[in-house]
């Protein structure tokens, strides 16, 4: 694992950085700071002992492919356009690559789907994201995963959820000028209901159901559901380019101004 501060490029955090211990501290530190601070606060959270266990057995261990390359095992805050209008929501890094990289949906096959996508829809200035320093820059739109920590199996539980979510709930708040966002897969759809729901925003009733191209207007914004570009989805055929450039463009449309007659 990289030591906050230690060199790696684009390390919000240093040495000074405080550090979320439990639920309690993440709570706390999610609260009066500006978004680079944020960044830097969720990069070197601790709240979860067996997400920070793992993330760090991981980073240690290393798959034999990437055996030579540093691993950042630490949290992954979000990343790209700090004045967005577009948010896109995932679960959780992924234990060779975000975990690996550094940043959000970076080093697996998800996230070459989405990158590649992004820039088809013109809003990632490359179709690829490799790590950072590749030139890689996001126009409008910024990526955060809703459990910030790699979890075995893709799977975090409950609690981690729910300690893991005030970070969520900050960065949505210190982001006035998103309008949509983009939820990709059924639990980042749960978490931004429950997140905006937390948040004093009227959900609609009956609860909005997820299903590819759903959408929800919840407060201040408006959530558009995708699969999630998982191996599992796009193998299958159950997730194609067209229908995730479908929902980009759906995206679009709904963040547009209406038309003056
Ligand atoms: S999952 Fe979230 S709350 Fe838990 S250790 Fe990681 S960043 Fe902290």
């Amino acid at each position: 694992m990289t030591a906050a501060g230690r060199g790696w490029p684009g390390d919000p955090a240093d040495a000074t950085t405080p550090v979320a211990l439990d639920a309690a501290g993440v709570r706390t530190l999610a609260a009066g700071c500006d978004l680079h601070e944020l960044d830097a606060r969720v990069s070197v959270c601790r709240a979860c002992p067996r997400l920070v266990a793992w993330r760090e057995q991981v980073a240690t261990e290393k798959r034999a492919s990437f055996a030579t390359e540093p691993y950042w095992g630490r949290p992954i805050p979000g990343w790209g356009d700090p004045q967005p209008w577009l948010v896109v929501l995932g679960l959780a890094p992924a234990a060779h690559g975000g975990n690996r990289t550094g940043r959000v949906f970076t080093g697996d096959r998800s996230g070459d789907w989405l990158f590649a996508a992004l820039h088809r829809a013109g809003l990632a200035a490359l179709p690829t994201s490799v790590h950072a320093g590749d030139g890689q820059r996001l126009d409008g739109v910024r990526i955060v995963a809703a459990v910030r920590c790699a979890p075995p199996d893709n799977r975090p539980t409950t609690d981690e959820r729910d300690t893991c979510a005030p970070w969520l709930a900050a960065e949505l708040a210190l982001l006035p000028t998103a309008r949509v966002i983009l939820c990709l897969g059924g639990f980042a759809w749960d978490a931004a209901l429950r997140q905006l729901a937390a948040a004093g925003n009227a959900v609609p009733r009956p609860r909005p159901r997820f299903g590819h191209g759903a959408t929800a207007d919840v407060g201040p914004f408006t959530l558009i559901a995708s699969f999630h570009p998982s191996q599992q989805n796009t193998f299958t055929g159950r997730l194609t380019e067209p229908m995730l450039d479908d929902v980009f463009a759906a995206a679009k449309d709904l963040a547009a101004p209406p038309v003056q007659a």
